[in-house]
């Protein structure tokens, strides 16, 4: 097989040893991609510093239409990277056609955004005495981004850094996921077909130990990281003088009240918790019922998870895959395990075959089993029961995440207290958490994270605002 080659300051490269991708479903060899040295890993962030004041100075025609021909790019390759996708990740065909889908739209709204980010003019003869004066605030990028990503969404989330970035004027050196590079890299391929300067971008599958030296390098002053808590504050404490921007896990709630559609509730909540095997930040993890309507909602839910289509990752009517691999199962086993011998009862699930884990429903759950307290990240969801609204909101802003919450109801009352009253970054009304437009703001409070991303909060998370005061007018 041959090795396929990293992306060093825009041009294609070989180091000096191989990262082995392997498909989670049938642990085949996928691909095998070339690993920079350290002096490759110097250059490009060399090449990205030397590039930075070009990059900021960039026309934004020449960047919009850049993130346009990516959009277009990935449009017209959509099938070839879906089967990609789905190769190193086990993600289904049909999510992984919806991941690309969502790439090409994350760089068409970052094109539209760079034609739309202009600077402001204020006047500042409000006050007597600044009569005669006016300020020009633009927003400058701090410098070269250091992008971070996690395997669940190996292309998607990649495109969350590089676009915004781009839109910035910024240069941007990508470090994949070990397990996932291969997307990054397409993504790359396509970059390299841009007018975008040499050093603009890099694609450096590394191993961590390097990413670390990344991470401490000053030239990288700003560091997009997503993925795990503990990773993403280790990588945070390591740079305190750094912009770092934390997309983090959670342990996301869906609250189904008594006025809800139940039917409808049922359907999204068995899909969502276990759509991409469960391994997504905001995947249902937690479902917080009102107790009148608890049984009549478990009667539902229990035949919608049981529906769920489990299995081979290339049919096109699989919902849930294997995980990303079979340790990773191994460890949501043991987490199951552990809960149901604290007493917890399985109503769905629980089994394991190779790295795929079956949908899983857990009721009378401890409310100190990990599967309740800890980011399970595999297609696990657990039932608890609310006495009323209130309790239902406390049961959701008990966790130390807080990315999405998701709230079955048809007040309009309630939505509105569930907007103030939810710990989270964001509500979804009559839908799961794992709600997502990518255009929206999207990030996290408490150990979710910090910062946002969604094209046009990531261009500010970027950028700082530079004002000029022009005098005597
Ligand atoms: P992870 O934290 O293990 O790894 C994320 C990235 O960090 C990978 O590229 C990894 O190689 C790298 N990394 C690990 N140690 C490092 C170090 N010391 N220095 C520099 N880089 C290092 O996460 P994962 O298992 O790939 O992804 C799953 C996690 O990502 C879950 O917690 C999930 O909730 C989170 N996630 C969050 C969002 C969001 O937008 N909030 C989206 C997707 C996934």
């Amino acid at each position: 097989m041959d090795v396929r080659t990293f992306w060093l300051a825009g041009r294609p490269a070989t180091g000096d040893a191989e990262l082995t991708v392997t498909n989670p479903d049938d642990g085949r060899e996928v691909g095998r991609v070339s690993m920079p040295t350290e002096a490759q890993v110097e250059e490009a962030v060399a090449a990205a510093h030397a590039v930075a004041a070009k990059a900021a100075a960039l026309p934004i025609h020449i960047r919009a239409e850049a993130l346009a021909h990516v959009s277009r790019r990935l449009a017209e390759r959509s099938d070839e990277i879906a089967e990609l996708i789905m190769a190193e990740n086990g993600k289904p065909i049909f999510w992984a056609r919806g991941e690309v889908g969502r790439a090409v739209a994350t760089f068409r709204f970052a094109a539209e955004e760079a034609r739309r980010w202009s600077g402001e003019v204020l006047r500042l003869d409000t006050e007597p005495a600044a009569a005669g004066r006016l300020a020009y605030v633009s927003r400058v990028p701090y410098g070269p981004v250091l992008a971070i990503t996690p395997f669940n969404f190996p292309l998607n989330l990649v495109a969350h850094k590089v676009a915004p970035a781009i839109a910035v004027g910024a240069p941007v050196v990508v470090k994949p996921a070990p397990a996932t590079p291969l997307s990054s890299l397409v993504l790359g391929d396509i970059l390299a077909e841009t007018e975008l300067p040499a050093g603009m971008f890099s694609v450096l599958p590394v191993a961590n130990e390097r990413a670390s030296a990344l991470v401490r390098d000053p030239r990288l002053p700003v560091v997009s990281f997503t993925g795990s808590a503990p990773v993403g504050y280790a990588i945070a404490d390591q740079v305190p003088r750094k912009h770092v921007t934390l997309e983090l896990g959670g342990n996301a709630a869906a609250v189904v009240l008594a006025d809800a559609d139940l039917d409808w509730a049922a359907r999204r909540v068995a899909l969502f918790s276990n759509y991409q095997a469960g391994q997504s930040c905001i995947a249902v993890q937690r479902v917080i019922v009102e107790r009148p309507v608890y049984d009549d909602f478990v009667t539902r839910l229990l035949p919608a998870v049981d529906a769920l289509v489990v299995g081979d990752p290339a049919d096109e009517k699989t919902q849930v895959g294997p995980m990303v691999s079979e340790e990773a199962a191994e460890r949501v086993e043991q987490w199951v395990r552990e809960a149901v011998e604290g007493g917890a009862r399985l109503l769905a699930g629980g089994t394991r075959v190779g790295a795929t884990f079956a949908p899983t429903v857990l009721a009378d759950v401890p409310a100190d089993a990990k599967v309740c307290r800890e980011e399970i990240f595999g297609p696990v969801m657990v039932l608890q029961q609310a006495a009323s609204v209130d309790e239902a909101f406390a049961m959701v802003n008990d966790s130390a995440y807080g990315l999405q919450a998701g709230v079955f109801t048809r007040s309009l009352d309630i939505a509105f207290r569930a907007n103030r009253e939810l710990e989270v970054g964001g509500v979804i009304i009559g839908d799961v958490p794992s709600y997502r437009a990518d255009q929206m703001p999207y990030g996290g409070v408490k150990d979710s994270g910090i910062g946002r991303e969604g094209l046009r909060p990531a261009m500010e998370d970027l950028t700082y605002e530079k004002v000029m005061v022009l005098t005597g007018l």
